[in-house]
């Protein structure tokens, strides 16, 4: 079987569009852009990172 179809990408905050997270995603299984609440350290509360492209 060939190497998954991962890739890397860049999470960043909706509010002040900082590049907070690295993660990586499968391709095939996960095709919409993902959108994530998570931590922002620059807007000290939790925010919606979205995939950057
Ligand atoms: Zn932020």
């Amino acid at each position: 079987m060939a190497v998954a179809a991962r890739e890397k990408i860049t999470l960043e905050c909706t509010e002040c569009k900082r590049r907070n997270y690295m993660t990586e995603k499968n391709k095939k299984k996960n095709t919409e852009r993902l959108e994530i609440v998570k931590y922002c350290k620059y807007c000290k509360k939790r925010t919606t990172h979205k995939e950057t492209k």
